[in-house]
């Protein structure tokens, strides 16, 4: 596999990473202090297309390819992780399903608003006893006079407090089903929004159902698919958080390599002990190598092969090289880099979360070990 980026591609990322760093990049302090996307932010996001990264050309989008939308991510990562998980969310995980499973009447409904920002979407899957374990989660969605009525919450819904779209998964009749519901929808309510170690422009919301009711028109795909639309959308954004993973250690090795020429100890640029320029070597190499994970699984992706297990492989890597990376940054920051004042700190806090999100380092090592076991005849499952 050549991993060379075409002209094409090389042209796209010089225009993403020039647009992030001129338009995020100067505010992702300010969004981490505010605790909020800055409108501003996102209104040149729009004008930029990043909500219609994934929509078709014929639906009035940007109709990336999958590498371009990966190129896109990490540039936007680079600029700031709130910003970047904020899009991988609304397209990964929301608009790609609809384009995937909708009808040519729910496209038509719900596309445009998504696609122009005017219309946030929000991933609603997990609750407080069904994080890792989807399947046990309780929020019902009863038939009644051929509609459903959505009864009990979900956790840690981010885009909480800005999306106009959720996608929510109930347990009907015949098992796990998807819903779009539009947060107008009469008994749905954004509740309670977390405090964040890291990530703190990210709405994270608990959000109420309280006889909820919805038409048979909002259900997306059949009654009982649910899990399935769930999985298919997690491994293009567990492929994104690899993304957000290579921007926020590039970002991270950008910052340390910087302060290391410009701090002084011992009457030199600390870049020239030599423990400095390991880390930075060992930072470089990982990152490196994650390129080239992200950059083979989007190939995959775009070729139309079945990639989930190297959307693991990829997430799994890719939070543990942000997590590494952003760690040693710190570490040849010194005490600086405990400091607001310097973007490593909340690079540190904000890439922490890579390993938790969208199936955790654990239930990725599961998933690929499974796969392996399951080549060998042996069903790890419980
Ligand atoms: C910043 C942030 C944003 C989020 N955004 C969303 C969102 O938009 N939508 C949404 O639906 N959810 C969201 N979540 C929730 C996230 O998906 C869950 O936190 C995640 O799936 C893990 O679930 P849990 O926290 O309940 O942990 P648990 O599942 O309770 O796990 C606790 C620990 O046990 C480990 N563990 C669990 N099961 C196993 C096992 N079988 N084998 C080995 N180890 C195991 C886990 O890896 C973890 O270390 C978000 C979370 C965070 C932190």
């Amino acid at each position: 596999m050549n991993f060379t980026l075409s002209e094409e591609h090389l042209l796209v990322k010089r225009m993403f990473a020039g647009f992030c760093s001129r338009e995020i990049r100067p505010h992702g302090e300010e969004i981490d202090r505010s605790e909020e996307l800055l409108p501003k932010v996102l209104r040149k996001c729009t004008g930029q297309g990043f909500w219609a990264a994934l929509i078709p050309a014929d639906y009035g989008g940007a109709g990336m390819d999958i590498l371009s939308y990966m190129l896109m991510l990490e540039e936007i990562a680079r600029a700031d992780l709130s910003t970047a998980l904020t899009v991988n969310i609304h397209n990964s995980l929301v608009v790609k399903s609809l384009m995937d499973h909708g009808t040519p009447e729910q496209q038509e409904r719900f596309i445009e608003m998504l696609a122009s920002g005017e219309s946030l979407g929000a991933f609603a899957l997990s609750e407080p006893a069904a994080g890792s374990d989807v399947a046990a989660m309780r929020l019902g969605a009863t038939s009644v006079d051929g509609r459903y009525c959505l009864q009990g919450s979900k956790s840690w819904v981010s885009n909480g407090a800005l999306a106009g779209l959720f996608l929510v998964f109930a347990r009907a009749e015949k098992g796990i089903t998807a819903f779009l519901v539009e947060r107008e929808t009469p008994g749905l309510q954004v509740g309670y929004r977390e405090k964040t170690l890291g990530l703190r422009g990210l709405s994270i919301n608990t959000v109420y159902f309280d006889e909820c009711t919805i038409p048979p028109e909002n259900r997306l795909g059949e009654e009982g698919q649910g899990l399935r639309i769930a999985l298919q959308a997690l491994s293009l954004s567990r492929l994104g958080v690899a993304a957000l993973g290579l921007g926020g250690a590039e970002r991270a090795l950008e910052e340390g390599v910087r302060f290391s020429i410009e701090h002084i100890q011992f009457g030199v640029p600390i870049a020239k002990k030599q423990t400095i320029q390991n880390y930075v070597a060992d930072a470089q190499a990982v990152t490196e190598a994650l390129r080239c994970l992200v950059t083979q699984t989007a190939m995959l992706a775009e070729a139309g092969q079945p990639y989930s297990q190297e959307a693991s492989i990829a997430k799994l890597f890719g939070s543990r090289v942000a997590y590494d990376v952003t760690d040693l940054m710190v570490q040849v920051h010194g005490g600086y880099g405990y400091m607001k004042d310097y973007a490593i700190e909340r690079y540190y806090r904000d890439c922490r979360a890579l390993e938790l999100i969208e199936g955790t380092t654990q239930v990725q090592q599961f998933l690929i070990a499974r796969d392996i076991y399951h080549r060998e005849g042996l069903d790890i499952s419980i």
